[in-house]
């Protein structure tokens, strides 16, 4: 039996380690820091509240040992953040990706905590991640890496603790997992633990599209605000993945024409419209849009900057940052993925009258319907696919609107706006609950 263990991780930082400095290097924790600290002058909070709000309640540091198919044993890196728990129990995903790591996790988990506040759901932002790419590993092994994982987060998950759901790497399969490994732990069945499950056991309908649904419900009332609609645009989809696949074929359902996608590896280009109907069989037979024949191939970085009017970042961290930003062509962003846009991306992108639909607002869809698959499995009863499609419509638009005309009043972005709302909602609980002792 041989032993590999990882580079080892981040030490726990203390409670009391200043998370408000600006840091050298710039990553998605500096992301959302800067944009908390734009919050927290917007709304004249003192340096108390501040901290109060840019530090993560609890963090857990796990080291999950797998054992692999081949014998040897590997020791992974894993964590969970719970930002804040003021409005209710954590939510928020597990990520599996190599790259995964502390500050990332800290900054996915302050982020649930703005997007819940904002779409005003009775919980709090958490996040988990494990270092590693599940594409190198059997089901087996991440079968065995999920459970491990999830029986070292025992005491701090659960139904009114904190209730994880897939991200990226991530699947329903993975969360049947962890509500199985929970369930037979505590003794009972207990669905509420995650969302996001197969609707077999406990999970809801309507939830594997959700945050798709969402990112087109924010696109439209973004259109709508401008007088004009999705058959009028032209839009481009960066990640074809849990959120970009849906999001591209709802936005041409909806008469946009979707002339360009892409996965991690390149995309590709039609300027009448890509057939998404073909496109989706061509990625289930190779399992990337690479490839398609009734299209031309384009590289990632030139799909930010294609002559379009609304770009759908819906796969990773950072992509447009004041580089990209300065080469987007489109009108509006509608942010898919949690944090594609840098602070600097940011800046360019608002000086240059492009309008942001952000990360918090714009892909809130997926924890609504988290949210609705959680109260329908702590009461046991379900709910019709159009039932669950019009509360989050409803959802989606009352979001869009508060922060739209905060937006207006204020003058300020639609992400200061988002901000200063789920902000002021999780500081206005903080104040209500009062500090103890
Ligand atoms: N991972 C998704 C997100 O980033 C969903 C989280 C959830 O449903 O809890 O919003």
């Amino acid at each position: 039996m041989t032993a590999s263990v990882p580079d080892p991780h981040t030490p726990a930082a203390p409670a009391t380690d200043d998370q408000t400095r600006h840091p050298s290097r710039s990553g998605p924790l500096d992301t959302a820091q800067d944009q908390l600290r734009s919050a927290v002058r917007l709304l004249g909070y003192d340096e108390g509240m501040h901290a109060m709000l840019a530090t993560p309640r609890r963090e857990l540091h796990v080291a999950v040992p797998l054992r692999r198919d081949d014998g040897s044993v590997q020791v992974l890196a894993g964590y969970r953040v719970q930002h804040n728990i003021s409005r209710g129990p954590g939510k928020g995903g597990l990520r599996y990706a190599p790259g995964v790591d502390i500050d990332e996790v800290r900054a996915l988990a302050m982020w649930m905590t703005w997007k819940c506040a904002v779409v005003d759901l009775p919980y709090g932002g958490a996040k988990g991640g494990v270092a590693i790419d599940p594409r190198g590993y059997s089901t087996a092994e991440l079968e065995r890496v999920t459970r491990r994982y999830t029986s070292e987060l025992m005491p701090v998950i659960g139904p009114e603790r904190d209730i994880m759901a897939p991200d990226i790497g991530t699947t329903e399969q993975t969360m049947s997992w962890v509500m199985d490994t929970y369930s037979v732990n505590t003794g009972f069945t207990t669905p509420g633990v995650v969302t996001g499950k197969p609707l077999a056991v406990g999970g809801s309908l309507g939830r594997a599209t959700a945050t798709s649904r969402g990112v087109v419900h924010a696109a439209e009332a973004a259109l709508a605000d401008a007088g004009t609609g999705l058959p009028e645009v032209t839009c481009a989809v960066q990640g074809f993945g849990k959120v970009g696949s849906h999001a591209a074929r709802f936005l041409a359902d909806g008469g946009a024409r979707v002339v360009a996608v892409s996965d991690e590896n390149g995309g590709v280009y039609a300027a009448d419209g890509l057939d998404l109907a073909a496109l989706q069989r061509h990625v289930a037979e190779t399992s990337s849009v690479q490839g398609f024949p009734q299209a031309d191939p384009i590289g990632n970085d030139e799909l930010l900057g294609l002559d379009v009017d609304v770009l759908v970042p819906a796969a990773v961290e950072n992509v447009l940052d004041a580089d990209s930003a300065r080469r987007v062509k489109a009108r509006w962003v509608v942010e898919g993925a949690n944090g594609p846009t840098t602070s600097e991306g940011d800046r360019v992108l608002a000086e240059r009258g492009i309008t942001v639909v952000p990360d918090i607002l714009a892909n809130a869809g997926g924890v609504v319907v988290s949210y609705f698959e959680w109260v329908q499995a702590n009461q046991a009863y379900w709910w019709s696919e159009v039932e669950i499609a019009e509360k989050l419509a409803q959802r989606m638009r009352t979001a869009y609107q508060a922060v739209a005309t905060r937006a207006r009043a204020d003058g300020i972005t639609l992400r200061d706006a988002a901000l200063v709302i789920g902000v002021s909602r999780v500081a206005e609980a903080h104040q209500l609950r009062g500090l103890y002792p």
